[in-house]
């Protein structure tokens, strides 16, 4: 049979299948499959190969077993923690205990006297053998010898379709229907990376006959799913190397000092280091597309600002992005700080600039009249035209997915530097972020006082009033933070921002100058209170995490972060880089009673560490990659069988593949599989233009 009608057959309609017929069919099209080829790839959630069955009396502790015989008793002990299920099960030669966990729903399936099959690792507890948690089945009559019928795969099932139901339609459809596809690999290229054919990982995944198969069938389907996001990567790469061209902006000796005079610190060999990085990629044709890590404190925005009035200079204009409204002040601020008298014409845009005023702003960003805009997200939103635009700085990208990413560039052509102060872990660097450059500033500038973090329990909090109260009367300032506004909404007890805010502007901290800070603020108050506190004219700042990134005073020294155990690492970290940033020793003091393991271990992080890249290594290890990065988030394609953290080696192998492959058939004209598959995944989600 050809390949085309090979093809057609894997896409009829399944009605026509043996033992499928209409009433089967609408089942399973609520279930999302309405083809063959949906059905193939209609994975199962689970294998199970149970040993042959052995007595009782035979079991030996330590190994995987399974055991047939009646149900004995039944007993739920809830008092145990975790509260377990117990149930023992006798054949001819002994009795043996199994326990489930939290499994009180068992006790519903489960009857004296049923036969049961129950298969698991038995292990020694109390003298006694016992199976945890095993895999069982309730059977009609005592199996002899053999357990077959339990083993392979099992579905996800629905109530109208059970697992061996979905197993019996899919099973006779595998051999049939992948019988010539086509590999993307040839035999070498497999045999070099240990990966069987696409066919066998199909046939496997479905029929294997003991765990070993479902694993090497798994490599493959791992190493396909990571293959071809490598591939797009690698794909929208080439063509932003070689299709898309870019003003080109070039920084001379002369241009290099002008811009350095503007700052009155020498810039750090780091920061020096990226921006060498930086003046190489806007001296090329092509559009800059670079990713600046460093952590908080380190000094990113100068180099924004840098690049910036290099693009000016060349006569570009450049858009400066911060993901609130509070960091696009204070970027505004440092910018007209250094650029007193300067002749570069600069704006910035908010959310509270509305009617007239926005209007004659936006004509003249079109007209040339801005060099520099600043602004939030809001800039993102379309009515804006630039007369030549030619740089686009994101600040903090954490806070930004990969699609704003791609708006703002669509229908210009700038340079994008790309910068975070949450450090991106190897592997999101390589995907999500997989077809950036990367720079990194690993050192924070000199001159920095020492941060001290202590975590203190709730009843020496007036011994670290006092503390900071001293401090505050010989000039400095203090950062109090607040997981939440008020206690209005839910009825909770915890410290709320509004309620501490008055108890301490009214009680302990009345001799000084308190000032209150959250989102629910219009703009033009928030603009108020950070300008009075950056001046001194608030001592005292109490907040909610709207302070969290960026916000830069140099003379706060002092904060305190209430109900501590309520934040992630990722965001204590974040808030305590706002003090620390002069040239005083400053303190973070951690509130917490809390008991939860988890967040006890979170605090205990923070007092030990101030390395940003170390915390965020706990932070993905306490919280797993899962919730620190969520794919969506970030853009990336769901995965059904990789992990970007477990199969970091597979997801490395897949990208060096990719990108070779790319390098020498940009096109994928000489891989036509690889491309279809490319286009039916990626089509509509990423740039393709090369090879759609
Ligand atoms: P972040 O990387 O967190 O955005 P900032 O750009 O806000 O850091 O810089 C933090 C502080 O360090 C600012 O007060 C800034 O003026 C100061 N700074 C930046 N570069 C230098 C330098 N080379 N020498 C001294 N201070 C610097
Ligand atoms: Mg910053």
């Amino acid at each position: 049979m050809s390949m085309d009608s090979r093809e057609a057959e894997q896409d009829m309609d399944i009605q026509y299948l043996k033992g499928v017929g209409p009433t089967r069919a609408k089942v399973l099209s609520d279930m999302g499959i309405a083809t063959p080829s949906d059905l193939l790839n209609y994975f199962p959630r689970d294998w199970s190969f149970p040993p042959d069955i052995q007595k009782i009396a035979q079991l030996k502790s330590n190994q995987e077993v399974t055991i047939a015989g009646i149900i004995e008793s039944i007993d739920f002990l809830p008092f145990r923690r975790p509260a377990m299920l117990e149930i023992y099960i006798a054949d001819s030669t002994a009795r043996c205990r199994a326990i489930w966990f939290n499994a009180k729903y068992l006790q519903k399936q489960l009857d004296v006297g049923q036969y049961i099959i129950a298969w698991g690792k038995v292990k020694e507890y109390k003298h006694q053998l016992q199976l945890s948690n095993p895999k069982f089945k309730i059977l009609q009559e005592l199996p002899q010898d053999n357990t077959n019928e339990l083993s392979g795969a099992v579905y996800p099932a629905t109530a109208k379709l059970s697992s061996p139901q979905i197993a019996r339609i899919i099973k006779p459809l595998v051999e049939d229907f992948t019988e010539d596809w086509q590999d993307f690999f040839d035999d070498n290229y497999r045999k070099n990376r240990d990966l069987v054919t696409t066919q066998q990982a199909y046939r496997w995944i479905h029929l294997a006959k003991e765990q070993g198969q479902v694993d090497i069938a798994k490599r493959r389907l791992k190493y396909d799913e990571l293959f071809l996001m490598q591939t797009a990567l690698a794909v929208r790469r080439h063509r932003s190397h070689n299709y898309m061209t870019a003003k080109q902006i070039v920084v001379d000796k002369n241009l290099d000092s002008r811009i350095r005079r503007r700052f009155p610190f020498l810039l750090t060999g780091d920061q020096s280091q990226v921006i060498d990085d930086i003046v190489k990629d806007l001296s090329l044709k092509r559009p800059m597309n670079r990713l600046l890590q460093g952590d908080v404190g380190s000094g990113k925005t100068v180099v924004a600002l840098y690049a910036a009035l290099a693009a000016v200079a060349n006569k570009s204009q450049a858009v400066i992005m911060a993901p609130t409204e509070i960091l696009a002040q204070q970027h505004f601020l440092s910018m007209e700080k250094y650029l007193k008298g300067s002749k570069v014409k600069r704006a910035i845009i908010t959310g509270g600039l509305t009617g007239a005023k926005r209007k004659k702003l936006l004509d003249s960003i079109e007209a040339g009249g801005i060099d520099i805009v600043v602004g939030t997200i809001a800039l993102l939103q379309g009515d804006i035209k630039f007369k030549e635009m030619g740089l686009v700085v994101i600040d903090e990208q954490h806070k930004f997915g990969v699609h704003q990413r791609a708006t703002l560039r669509k229908d210009h052509c700038p340079h994008c530097l790309v910068m975070t102060a949450t450090p991106i872990p190897r592997t999101l660097a390589m995907t999500a972020f997989g077809d950036l450059d990367v720079s990194v500033i690993k050192n924070r500038p000199p001159g920095r006082g020492a941060v001290v973090t202590r975590w203190v329990d709730p009843k020496h909090r007036i011994d670290a009033f006092n503390f900071i109260a001293e401090r505050l009367k010989i000039g400095r300032q203090a950062f109090f933070v607040y997981p939440k506004i008020s206690n209005i909404d839910d009825g909770e007890q915890i410290k709320a921002a509004a309620d501490e805010y008055k108890k301490l502007s009214e009680g302990y901290f009345k001799d000084f100058k308190v000032g209150l800070l959250h989102g629910q603020l219009k703009s033009a108050e928030k603009k108020q209170i950070m300008d009075n506190f950056r001046a001194g004219k608030i001592q005292l700042l109490v907040s909610t995490v709207v302070i969290e990134v960026g916000v830069d005073v140099p003379n706060a020294t002092m904060m305190v972060i209430e109900t501590a155990d309520r934040f992630g690492l990722a965001t204590l970290h974040q808030l305590r880089g706002r003090i620390g940033r002069g040239e005083n020793k400053s303190y973070c003091f951690l509130f917490s009673e809390t008991d939860n393991e988890i967040a006890k271990q979170r605090l205990d992080v923070m007092t030990r560490s101030n390395d940003g890249f170390e915390i965020a290594e706990h932070d993905l290890r306490l919280r797993g990659p899962g919730e620190m990065f969520s794919a969506r988030q970030h853009g990336l394609p769901d995965l059904k069988f990789a992990s970007i953290i477990d199969d970091y080696d597979l997801l490395q192998m897949s990208r060096r593949d990719a990108f070779e492959i790319i390098k020498n058939d940009p096109s994928l004209r000489n891989h036509i599989p690889i491309r279809k598959a490319l286009i039916d995944k990626f089509e509509g989600k990423i740039e393709l233009v090369d090879i759609g």
